[in-house]
């Protein structure tokens, strides 16, 4: 299935949720889900009918978007979940969360996980001293996530780090004030904002 590449507001409308998909804007009042809490569409008013199915395919669609994955390497997520000791949902949720561009999401240094994949392809960061490009790379606990030195003259990273300096760091994160940060545990289902109950995704998954 191919990235979308519509509206991106439309899809926290459709969700109900917001899925922190336009950087700053979605910290402000100017965000498309404040002033319309309904979903997209000519019947996005009206009543909703909720499925079984329905409600289990829109935690898995809520998820995605979120983290911006698409289908295949989603469901392989999954099956590295259910192949883990505890439970698949959670798991499926902190290896989702370890991916490199959330974590330069989650440091603050980018303001949307959008622009973290396009700052990570563009060869910003490195990982353990090792510049690596794929948005994709799960870290590992005892990983060192950097900036690198020359990216920070850089006038986008600069902007980037000055507008983004006051978001929280989730705890499983240390960030260092040398623009480096340490993954210090895996990312526990209460350090993880997303209001989605990840059990619907297995329940999806295992039908
Ligand atoms: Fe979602 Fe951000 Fe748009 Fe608000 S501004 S609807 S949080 S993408």
């Amino acid at each position: 299935m191919a990235r979308y590449t519509g509206a991106v507001c439309r899809l926290c409308r459709r969700e109900g949720q917001k899925l922190f998909l336009k950087g700053d804007r979605c910290y402000t009042d100017k965000c498309a889900l404040a002033r319309r809490q309904y979903a997209p569409g000519q019947h996005g008013q009206g009543r909703k009918k909720n499925s079984e199915y329905g409600v289990q395919l829109r935690a898995k669609m809520m998820t995605r978007r979120y983290y911006g994955v698409l289908e295949n390497q989603f469901y392989h997520y999954f099956e590295l979940a259910s192949k883990k000791p505890g439970k698949a949902g959670e798991n499926l949720l902190a290896i989702l969360e370890s991916r490199l561009d959330n974590v330069v999401y989650r440091l603050g240094w980018a303001s949307s996980r959008a622009e973290a994949r396009q700052l990570v392809t563009h060869g910003h960061f490195t990982i353990n001293g090792k510049r690596v490009d794929i948005p994709s790379y799960l870290t590992s606990v005892g990983e060192v996530v950097a900036i690198k030195e020359a990216s920070l003259n850089s006038e986008k990273i600069k902007a980037v780090l000055e507008a983004n300096a006051s978001r929280p760091v989730p705890k499983w994160l240390d960030r260092a004030a040398n623009n480096s940060a340490k993954v210090v545990a895996v990312a526990e289902r209460s350090d993880i904002d997303l209001q989605v109950e990840e059990t619907l995704i297995v329940e999806l998954y295992s039908k």
